[in-house]
């Protein structure tokens, strides 16, 4: 029997000795990453339904869309979501306006029908791997090593055989991700001896082809070891090559010198101007460690506060409740965030203790089938019910809230019920779904009927009115 991720995992932190934690920037600092759009969309996504139209115009009404108007309590506790049709003046991506249906607007203007779906904010996929994906390619599960270096080992053989297609299987995986909502991602992305700068250049390459439909940042992501396969010169060329965040990976199980590797990957981002996303799969003592001594560059370097994301942070499962409140304290006053693809079982982390302390949560494919995992769906609707699932998140009020991890922290009811999203000069993005409140939308995990990104469809269509 293959060994399981975690029991892989496991593995490699018992071979360590060591702890992780990953923090990630605070949300203003992603959002302000996002790449802009503007080129002509390209075609994503299945065909537009029949009687459905992808509008043309960049100024346009979106009638009949529901949306969330507020909590209804009894004795202080919210059983239900109220939600009422609006129209939405989309103009140049922006929503201009909103307005409750019926109002008079511009009769002149080009009218598409939401059909009463509930427009969800459009969901972002904050750790994934596009330019090393098997999705596209025929079924294959992966053929497991017993550590990080062995997979390390395994990929200087796959990569070579992966490069030659590589762009088209990221096109096919944004393709995927577009039919679940999600049009904004983060990528890590190989920098090895291997690949040398191929991997960066085909993803950018299918990146661009998709400049109108889909926003990236890229993460440099040395998978070889910072240090072991000596890439700091290539790392710093891929920065160059508009690259948004400088990573890491496991600085002692890999690199084996936990402060020497972490130093030159600070040195890497203080020098660009560039933020850090560090995968630390390490677990105790070295993952601790190394969030210890993550967050202590960061107090020392204030200009990174709010550009550092630690993902998965397996040591903060090892941690005992004191433990992650000091830690979850720390984190949030450098406002360090995690990126978690949500572990089961004994692996999972507590997630809403960090989140109750301020910590920023994020989540993300990470892989949807490749050489590490066969079992991604790249839904991110998904995640938050994972996350519910996990949390034995089961009332109304708090499904609500369980979708902000995969938001980015945007949701449509703040906690006292006013709606905080849409607004007028908010982004035109969004997912619409057949569902009556983002709580059943969670819990139910309904089809995405059409996407929005940039104000235009990137999947499935509208209704023309
Ligand atoms: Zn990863």
């Amino acid at each position: 029997m293959q060994p399981s991720r975690r029991a892989f995992l496991g593995t490699a932190r018992n071979l360590a000795t060591a702890c992780a934690a990953f923090g990630a920037a605070g949300l203003a600092g992603h959002a302000a990453a996002a790449t802009p759009a503007t080129a002509t969309p390209a075609a994503s996504g299945r065909d537009t339904p029949a009687g459905h139209a992808r509008p043309a115009e960049r100024h346009y009404l979106l009638t009949n869309v529901r949306l969330e108007e507020g909590f209804e309590r009894e004795g202080g506790v919210v059983l239900a979501t109220r939600t009422a049709l609006h129209t939405l003046e989309i103009r140049d991506g922006r929503i201009v306006r909103v307005e409750a249906q019926g109002t008079p607007l511009d009769a002149a203007l080009p009218r598409y029908d939401a059909q009463g779906l509930l427009l969800l904010p459009a969901l972002r996929d904050m750790h994934i791997h596009l330019d090393k994906t098997f999705y596209g390619d025929p079924w294959q599960a992966p053929r497991r090593g017993k550590t990080i270096v062995d997979m390390i080992e395994q990929e200087k053989t796959l990569i070579p055989r992966l490069l030659p297609e590589s762009q088209r299987r990221a096109e096919q995986l944004i393709a995927l991700l577009h039919s679940k909502g999600t049009t904004f991602a983060r990528s890590h992305c190989n920098i090895d001896p291997v690949s040398g700068l191929k991997s960066l250049e085909h993803l950018l390459l299918a990146l661009e082809k998709h400049r109108a439909d889909f926003a990236c940042e890229i993460v440099t992501f040395p998978q070889h070891g910072l240090l072991r396969a000596q890439v700091e010169p290539l790392m710093r060329e891929a920065m160059k090559m508009g690259a948004k965040y400088v990573g890491g990976l496991d600085p002692t199980a890999v690199d084996g010198r936990m402060e020497e590797s972490l130093d030159v990957l600070f040195r890497i981002a203080l020098d660009t101007g560039a933020g850090l996303d560090i995968h630390l799969h390490e677990g105790r003592p070295s993952g601790v460690a190394a969030m210890d001594y993550i967050i202590k560059q960061v107090e020392a370097n204030p200009a990174l506060r709010g550009q550092v994301t630690i993902s998965h942070a397996f040591a903060l499962a090892a941690m005992d409740d004191a433990e992650v409140a000091e830690i979850g304290e720390r984190l949030a006053a450098q406002r360090i965030a995690i990126a978690s693809s949500l572990p089961l079982g004994k692996g999972a982390l507590p997630l809403p203790q960090l989140a109750e302390k301020g910590v920023f949560l994020m989540t993300g494919t990470d892989n949807v089938i490749d050489h590490w995992s066969p079992f991604g769906t790249g839904d991110m609707l998904e995640k938050a019910n994972r996350y519910a699932q996990i949390y034995r998140i089961f009332d109304e009020f708090k499904l609500t809230r369980a979708l902000a991890i995969s938001t980015g922290g945007i949701l449509p009811l703040d906690a006292a019920g006013r709606r905080a999203w849409p607004q007028a000069g908010d982004a035109a993005a969004g997912v619409l779904v057949a569902a009556s409140c983002s709580a059943e939308a969670v819990a139910r995990l309904p089809a995405r009927e059409a996407v929005l990104h940039d104000g235009r469809v990137v999947y499935g269509g509208l209704k023309k009115a």
